[in-house]
């Protein structure tokens, strides 16, 4: 009995440790912090906290970057905030448009703190697309997701913005268009840290249905001419060291290279359908790679990604000369 009572606390720590911003919380810089959902799909049981925010305590203000998945996640990420300082939060900059890292944007909103994102924020938003995303995601969550607005930010960025801490200033721009038409990523110079969305992960795979795989190559080209000693993903793990930076980038970049090459292939050489690169596409990328089938979601996300691609790089044959 008391091995089953053990037993039942683990499952009720693990589950309370996946599901709160706050039991997440690792110091990450001097002053840089962030809360890190899990590698999950959305569910009831995460709450849809499945992607990370990270804070910066500059001399005189926070500045947050992203805003988690519903209206309760965003203000439990305020309220690790000031556990953690009590300087005033300027902004939010939310990476991009996605929906586990703006739904939160409200509890900021109704505080009075600038919310700040690409100004694709205003195309994705007056697409119906939108609101059925929204519907289906209160199905998912219910509950979850009351008070969730999907607003548009205060301010946009088109490319390149200097952003104003008093006694110190970070940058945001879009470096491509990869992830999604409006990625940006925001460097911090007194941490030589990169906040960097969802354009580069570790031990996890990115999704490719909604920007350019072609561009997105090139992104990662980008980051990685910046030299940052710390690179701050949407998801997964925190990546520190510039060599370590490098290996995982480029692991990211390969698989959007091999993921292109193969259906490139399939295409041109032998003419196969959607379904068929659907179906054997799982099997095909572990031959190029087996470290491919060690990242969690590998097969449900590459799935849905060889949809995207299949249509991306279709398109592309049929423009090249
Ligand atoms: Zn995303």
């Amino acid at each position: 009995m008391k091995k089953f009572i053990y037993f039942f606390l683990l499952i009720i720590s693990f589950s309370s440790l996946a599901n709160s911003p706050s039991d997440t919380l690792k110091k990450i810089t001097k002053n840089i912090y962030g809360v890190f959902g899990v590698p999950q799909q959305v569910s009831k049981e995460n709450r849809g906290f499945i992607s990370n925010a990270y804070f910066y305590i500059s001399d005189k203000y926070i500045v947050v970057f992203d805003a988690l998945s519903s209206y309760q996640l965003g203000k439990e990420l305020i309220s690790t905030i000031k556990k953690v300082s009590n300087k005033p939060i300027k902004y939010l900059i939310i990476t991009h448009y996605h929906t586990d890292h703006f739904y939160g944007i409200q509890a900021f909103k109704e505080i009075g703190i600038t919310t700040i994102a690409h100004k694709w924020a205003y195309e994705y938003l007056s697409d119906p697309y939108a609101i059925q995303f929204f519907e289906s995601r209160k199905k998912v969550l219910g509950n979850y997701l009351k008070g969730t607005k999907i607003i548009p930010p205060d301010v946009a960025i088109e490319n390149y913005a200097i952003i104003n801490l008093d006694t110190e200033t970070i940058e945001a721009k879009q470096v491509c268009k990869g992830h999604t038409n409006g990625d940006i990523i925001i460097y911090i110079p007194k941490e030589n840290a990169l906040v960097v969305g969802d354009l580069i992960f570790d031990e996890r795979v990115p999704f490719l249905g909604s920007g350019n795989s072609k561009s997105w190559i090139k992104c990662i080209d980008e980051i990685i001419k910046l030299k940052p000693e710390v690179v701050l993903p949407g998801h997964g793990n925190v990546l520190v060291g510039q060599e370590n930076i490098l290996n995982k980038a480029n692991f990211t970049k390969q698989y959007i290279l091999d993921l292109r090459s193969i259906i490139k292939n399939w295409i041109d050489e032998y003419g196969y359908d959607v379904d068929y690169v659907k179906n054997n596409i799982v099997k095909a990328m572990i031959e190029k790679n087996p470290e491919y089938k060690k990242i969690k979601l590998f097969e449900s996300v590459t799935k849905t990604n060889a949809y995207y691609i299949y249509f991306e790089v279709e398109k592309e044959l049929f423009m090249e000369p």
